[in-house]
């Protein structure tokens, strides 16, 4: 027996080629596939309501769910929030992440990727460490997940190739395929070029692809320059790293001929513009890349240099920054900032995700259009739609989310874990990390 929902009766935003918006629309869902989209009375017309899970979305949008494509679990957001990027990773990050054990990496991938579930993301793209802890979470509160570990040279105490082989042996594949795993490094001034070297053959080995932080900040760009003599991502190049199934976070200062590398590997970029306000880290040339055809998605980064993990607010972000930097309101209009959410993320995971189109994955989301969020809305207007969603939404708006055919949140309901358990426990292991953690004296 399958398992079957009708989703009827709502305004399916598909993100297809055409970008046909549906406004009496219907998706029918079994098991981990969209089987059928189209008009509702067609829909129905093809298909038995028996034993099938009817969801009435009158006054809904019904969308692909959200990709956040680059994306660390976070157990200590709002902590040491006015430092920049390097002492941050310095007297924080590093030290709270050295710190963690699989309890605590366990109930932050939950506090995680429950408040990412609630605001409508289906996939997250997660670098961290404690890889069992954070599939364990995946798997049990349902969201896809693609993991890999936190790898740096070994003088720097974070993860090495053989832990992310193991976790790429032990998860890789689990849960029906919702949790993949990929390898990660950390970033360029944390590797040698010999560790970027083995990260590619062991990536290409076991046939996965690779996560790293790129250009992100100034002083990263410098320290490439003065230990490898050339910028960073001419190193990556170089190391063999870039690639289709290469995803690099942030990218905010590239220079031409980096961009061209990244456009000749056929790079995926993360595009961050929230935490890279926030860290003080600039504004990457998104207009630049996107003119290059590079494919870029959205990500929040962190709890910790965000500070919401709502990929709506980053939806916004990812426009006006662009809009106020240049003086120019023509920039990253609407549906191309929802397609950077949804169908872009997804293609550079190489998931069939992120489209409602038969037989893609059952990643759906119900975003309520009853509410001051959405007034006033012209009726089978797309254009004011996706103004709505991109420039007067958050996360709040999303009512029900559906990732791999099942429902694991409705009425804003968490329905695979006990929220306030979860909230509970992460604000205990961030005490106990808080207590064990070791802060290295100022260089
Ligand atoms: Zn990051």
């Amino acid at each position: 027996m399958s398992n079957r929902i009708i989703i009827k009766n709502g305004c399916v935003v598909t993100m297809n080629d055409a970008a046909d918006v549906l406004f009496d629309g219907a998706v029918v869902l079994e098991d981990d596939k969209i089987a059928d989209v189209g008009g509702t009375a067609e829909v129905l017309a093809r298909h038995s309501t028996d034993g099938a899970r009817v969801i009435d979305a009158a006054g809904q949008a019904v969308l692909p769910g959200l990709v956040d494509l680059h994306y660390h679990t976070a157990l200590g957001k709002g902590w040491s929030d006015h430092l920049p990027l390097w002492e941050y990773l310095e007297t924080c990050w590093y030290p709270i992440i050295r710190a963690l054990d699989y309890e605590a990496a366990y109930w932050a991938a939950l506090a995680s990727y429950s408040e990412s579930i609630k605001c409508g993301v289906t996939t997250v793209n997660d670098m961290y460490r404690q890889l069992i802890a954070l599939a364990d979470a995946a798997e049990e509160i349902g969201i896809r997940a693609v993991l890999s570990n936190d790898i740096a040279d070994a003088e720097h105490d974070l993860d090495s190739l053989e832990d992310n082989k193991e976790a790429f042996q032990a998860k890789n594949g689990a849960a029906n395929g919702r949790v993949q795993v990929y390898i990660g490094i950390e970033w360029l001034p944390l590797a040698s070029e010999e560790l970027l070297r083995d990260a590619r053959l062991l990536a290409d080995d076991l046939g996965t692809g690779i996560h790293i932080h790129m250009n992100e900040s100034l002083t990263e760009v410098e320290n490439s320059k003065q230990r490898f003599g050339r910028r960073p991502t001419e190193v990556a190049y170089d190391a063999g790293i870039l690639g289709r199934n290469c995803i690099a976070a942030h990218c905010v200062w590239l220079s031409d001929t980096e961009l061209a590398l990244m456009r000749e590997t056929g790079t995926q970029i993360s595009h961050n513009p929230t935490s890279n306000a926030k860290l003080g880290n600039g504004i990457a040339r998104l207009p630049e890349m996107l003119g290059a055809g590079i494919n870029v998605g959205l990500g929040h980064d962190a709890a910790e240099c965000n500070n919401s993990r709502d990929l709506f607010e980053v939806m916004k972000f990812a426009s006006l920054i662009h809009r106020a930097s240049r003086v120019d309101a023509s920039l990253q209009q609407a549906p191309d900032v929802v397609r950077m959410a949804t169908r872009n993320g997804a293609d550079a995971l190489g998931l069939a995700a992120g489209q409602l189109v038969t037989g893609k994955k059952a990643d759906v989301i119900l975003v309520n259009l009853k509410s001051q969020m959405f007034t006033p809305l012209m009726p089978e207007n797309s254009a004011h739609l996706f103004s709505h969603l991109v420039f007067a939404a958050n996360g709040s708006c999303v009512d029900t989310t559906i990732i791999d055919g099942k429902i694991v949140m409705e009425d804003r309901q968490l329905v695979t874990v006990d929220e306030q358990k979860v909230l509970r426990e992460a604000n205990d292991a961030f005490r106990r990390i808080l207590d064990r953690m070791v802060v290295p004296p100022p260089a």
